[in-house]
Formats: structure tokens, C-alpha cells, sequence
């Protein structure tokens, strides 16, 4: 493996007693109602990080009601947006002043480089002051024409409980693109944390309480998601579902939550093509390719896991991609040179490989890569940086959501066929074009399928640019206005100015 850029055990420590979590619940800390426990132990490592409570849907009742009186008595839902806004300031601060703590164990429980972890966990304190400028800005609406007696009003008001559940590929991030949204709006939450990686999420609760939220408004039940997700989704008392993770839970919930009708918002996966124009900058293209394929290994939504190439230039940008792959330090995560790290867990990565090894079966040809990476010093799983090129657009690495570092290289013609490609596909979360004509770029963005499209450039995200996904990627939107939106309804108030109103009957010409 010399010729990949492979970084050995670094010099930083391992703490020497895990984590210990528990369920915050109405403002304490508990442990689970039956005392059952789990442990993580770190993909990069092979040591137990964290020690959490198991929760059940006992626990889950008991954070749902917290929850639920937090709400009905308006202990959060009727503060003001100035409040409310100086609560998600103070939590932004705390999180600044725990980042190296909180990407500490982001990094030891997920594999991700350490580094990447900081920057997260900065993007997501800039995600909590963002969403405090939205709760004192939020509005409804007035409609002062529906003649002299009439005056309209749209009132903005918070949806209720909402119940978040997260996965493990960006457990902070994640939790802070959904909770201060929801707390802005004036909600109240239950949140589950993916059970890979519950560590950060209960630093959250502790910051909020530190902020001091009054009591119920954030609760915190750790576990599987079956039987606590389910119990979350199902529960009658929770009024919305917001979700982030794979398109088959997404569908469960979805099925779940119709027994009562509640609101569900989903982020889902991706199966992200960049285009590849023979005008463009290809110095560029190649390193947001290399980017956006072993960004966060490859377990990402928004990986661009499927790059369409111009056949003119296809064997000179794939050559140029694989050098320059092998150059991406893969290794200890917890090295601040490392940029890519550890594969969750031994049975995720054995999926990835079945991906590169079907496709190598169907005809598909691996340029790099194409398994498990030995790493000096550590027992973890890494997985090496891998591009396959010959990609048929019926081929599953080319379909599904591979979620690992691999890239499959498939090549076009005509702009059509390369839109044609594009669209071809069950996912609709991004999609990238790299030309140097604006009209080239901007008929890609008008008529790819995807919630976001770059255009000579990858990945980039903002607080007020919403996010989300068309087709099986999702629905609903996160970030910006929109993703407030998501946590409001809007209720109608109609009123009659005097009694001008002709009477339905009239008792007189009876
Ligand atoms: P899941 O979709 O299974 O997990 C996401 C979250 O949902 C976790 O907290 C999980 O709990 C919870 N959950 C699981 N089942 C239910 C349920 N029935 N009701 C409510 N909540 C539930 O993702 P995985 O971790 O299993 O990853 C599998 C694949 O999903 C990946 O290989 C990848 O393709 C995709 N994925 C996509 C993500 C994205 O950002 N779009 C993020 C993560 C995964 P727990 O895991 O603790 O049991």
C-alpha cells in the first residue's frame, strides 16, 4: 500500500474510562427505566468511548410527556422570539467554547479526522446563531384587502413536539441543522442520537442546560432505533418527525407516522453525479471530485459518488483523479493531518466492498483501490480510496447509495445524455457541473432533478441556503428560511371590523 499517502497511529490519547451517557429527560439526567446499557467502542481504535443508557419506550413515554407539558404549559412555545434568540445565542457560545471537547468524541466515536470534526462543530454554532436571527425575525402575514370590514391574518405559530432522530455520519452537525430551527419556532423535542455515536449529543443537552432551557423543552433518549425511534414515530402525543438517514427508514417512518397523520420531514441519501464539460477548469474539478468522494469517507448524503465525464476527456481526468487520490492522507483520524479516516463499523465496510467487487464481476474496471486498508499502529477499519471506472448506469454501485470511499466514473457525449444520466437515478439530493460556459451551467442547473446544484464547485453549504432532497432523497427542507418553515404552522384569523355581516336568516322576513 506505499503508494497511497497512509498516516500511522498518531501521539494523541485515548481517554482511558469511557464516556458515560444518559437520557435527559425533563431536565435530569436519568438512566434507563430497566438499567440496560450499550457500548460504543471507536472504529479507528477498537476501544469502548462511550458507555450509554439503552433506552426503551418506557423512556420514550416519559420524554415524550416531558415534552408535551413543556409545550401545552408554554414554558418555551409562548416566550418571545427575542428570548428564544438569546437562549440559541448563549448555546452558539458554549459550543464554541466546547469544540475540541465535542469533536474529540465526534472523532473517537464516528473515525472521522479530527480536524474535519473542529470545522463541524464550528458550521454548527454558526447554525445556531443563524436560526437565533430567524426566531426574533419570524412573521406571518396581514391582509388588509378584503374590504373595509375584513382584516386578515396569517398567524406563524410552532408545531408542537417534534421528534428528531439523527444518524451517526454527522451526529452534530446533523442535530444542530434540525433543534435550533425547531426551537426557534417555539417547539419542544425528544432527540435520538444514532446509537453509533450518542456521545455529542448528550454534550448538547448538557450545554442547553447550561443555557438554562427550562426543563422538558430539549429530552434526550438514547438507543436503537427500534424499540426507541419507532416508539418516537409512532407516539401520538409527538406532532412532527424529523429525520435524517437511509431512504428504507425514511420509508418506515413514513408508514409509522401515518397512523396518527403527524408531520414528517425527511433528509435522505444521494447518489450525487458532478459533470464533467471538456471546457472546464479541470484542476478544479479533479480536487472537488477527490473532495467529494472521500469527504467523511464517503458516509455522506452529498457524497459525489458518481462523476460523468466527457468522453473526450475521460482517460486524462480519471488519470488525473487517481493520482491525486492516492496523495488524500487516509489513516488515524485523530492525526490533524489525517483528512480521511476510519469506516464506521466492520460490517458497513464489508458492504462497500461488495459494491466494488459486484461491479468488478459486471464488466467494471477498478482503477485504484478496492479494499480494506492497513493502517500501522491501529485495529480499526479503513477502506482505501477506490475508483471504478467502465460504471453502467444500471449497475448498483452506480444506483445505490454506496456510502464508502468509492467513486464510479461513467462518460457522455451530448449535454442531453449527460442530463439524461443525471436523472436516471431513484435519488435527487445534489448534483455538480464543471464548465467554463454559463449557459452550459445554468441549463444543467434548470433541468437536473436535485434539491441543490453546484456549479464549479462542491459541497459548499450555508445557514441561509436551504437543503434537501426531490425523489427518494427526501422531503421537506433544512437550513434558511425554509427550514424554520418546517416547524410552523400557519393558522388563519379572519375578523370582522362592526356588524356589517348580512345575516344567514333573517328572523324579520320570516
Ligand atoms: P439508518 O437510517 O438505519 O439510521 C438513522 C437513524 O434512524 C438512527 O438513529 C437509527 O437508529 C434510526 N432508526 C433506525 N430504524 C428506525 C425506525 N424503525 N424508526 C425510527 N428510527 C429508526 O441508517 P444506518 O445507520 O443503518 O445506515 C444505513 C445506510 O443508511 C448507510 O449505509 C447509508 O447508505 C444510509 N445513511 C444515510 C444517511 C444520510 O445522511 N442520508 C445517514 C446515515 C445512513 P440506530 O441506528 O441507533 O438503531
Amino acid at each position: 500500500m506505499s503508494e497511497l499517502n497512509v498516516v500511522s497511529i498518531s501521539k494523541a490519547q485515548i481517554p482511558a474510562e469511557p464516556f458515560i451517557a444518559r437520557h435527559l429527560i425533563d431536565g435530569d439526567w436519568r438512566s434507563s427505566t430497566d438499567g440496560a446499557v450499550f457500548e460504543r467502542v471507536s472504529p479507528s481504535h477498537g476501544t469502548v468511548v462511550t458507555r450509554a443508557c439503552k433506552g426503551g419506550t418506557a423512556d420514550v413515554d416519559a420524554a415524550v410527556f416531558a415534552a408535551r407539558q413543556a409545550f401545552d404549559k408554554g414554558r418555551w412555545s409562548r416566550t418571545s422570539g427575542k428570548d428564544r434568540a438569546t437562549f440559541l445565542l448563549k448555546i452558539a457560545d458554549l459550543i464554541d467554547r466546547e469544540r475540541d471537547r465535542i469533536a474529540f468524541l465526534e472523532t473517537l466515536e464516528s473515525g472521522k479526522p479530527i480536524s474535519q470534526a473542529r470545522a463541524e462543530i464550528e458550521g454548527a454554532s454558526d447554525i445556531w446563531r443563524y436560526a437565533a436571527s430567524l426566531a426574533r425575525t419570524q412573521h406571518g402575514e396581514s391582509y388588509n384587502s378584503l374590504g373595509s370590514d375584513m382584516l386578515g391574518l396569517v398567524l406563524k405559530e410552532p408545531v408542537g413536539v417534534v421528534s428528531i432522530i439523527t444518524p451517526w455520519n454527522f451526529p452534530f452537525l446533523i442535530v444542530s441543522q434540525k433543534v435550533p430551527f425547531a426551537l426557534a419556532a417555539g417547539c419542544t423535542a425528544v432527540i435520538k442520537p444514532s446509537e453509533m455515536t450518542p456521545a455529542t449529543t448528550v454534550v448538547l443537552g448538557e450545554l442547553c442546560l447550561e443555557a438554562g432551557l427550562p426543563a422538558g423543552v430539549v429530552n434526550i433518549v438514547l438507543g436503537y432505533g427500534d424499540p426507541v425511534g419507532a416508539a418516537m414515530t409512532a407516539d401520538k402525543r409527538v406532532d412532527m418527525v424529523t429525520f435524517t438517514g437511509s431512504t428504507g427508514v425514511g420509508k418506515a417512518i413514513v408508514k409509522a407516522a401515518s397512523g396518527t397523520l403527524k408531520k414528517v420531514s425527511l433528509e435522505l441519501g444521494g447518489k450525487n453525479p458532478q459533470v464533467i464539460f471538456p471546457d472546464a477548469d479541470l484542476e478544479s474539478a479533479v480536487d472537488a471530485v477527490v473532495f467529494g468522494v472521500y469527504f467523511n469517507a464517503g458516509e455522506c448524503c452529498n457524497s459525489g459518488s458518481r462523476i460523468i465525464v466527457h468522453e473526450d476527456i475521460a482517460e486524462d481526468f480519471l488519470a488525473r483523479t487517481v493520482t491525486l487520490s492516492r496523495q488524500v492522507p487516509f489513516g488515524d483520524p485523530l492525526d490533524p493531518s489525517t483528512k480521511v479516516g476510519a469506516i464506521i463499523t466492520p460490517e458497513h465496510q464489508k458492504k462497500i466492498d461488495k459494491y466494488v467487487r459486484d461491479a468488478a464481476k459486471s464488466g467494471a474496471d477498478v482503477r485504484l483501490g478496492g479494499g480494506p486498508l492497513a493502517v500501522p499502529g491501529l485495529t480499526g477499519h479503513f477502506y482505501q480510496p477506490t475508483v471504478v471506472s467502465g460504471v453502467r448506469s444500471d449497475m448498483p454501485i452506480a444506483r445505490e447509495e454506496v456510502f464508502g470511499p468509492v467513486l464510479s466514473v461513467l462518460t457522455f457525449k451530448t449535454l442531453e445524455e449527460a442530463i439524461e444520466l443525471v436523472n436516471d437515478a431513484e435519488y435527487g439530493l445534489s448534483a455538480g457541473v464543471w464548465s467554463e460556459n454559463v449557459h452550459t451551467c445554468l441549463e444543467f442547473a434548470r433541468r437536473a432533478h436535485a434539491g441543490t446544484v453546484w456549479t464549479n464547485t462542491w459541497m459548499d453549504g450555508f445557514a441561509e441556503l436551504p437543503f434537501g432532497g426531490v425523489k427518494e432523497s427526501g422531503q421537506g427542507r433544512e437550513l434558511g428560511k425554509y427550514g424554520l418553515e418546517e416547524f410552523l404552522e400557519a393558522k388563519t384569523v379572519t375578523m370582522r371590523i362592526g356588524r356589517t355581516r348580512a345575516p344567514w336568516v333573517d328572523p324579520r322576513a320570516a
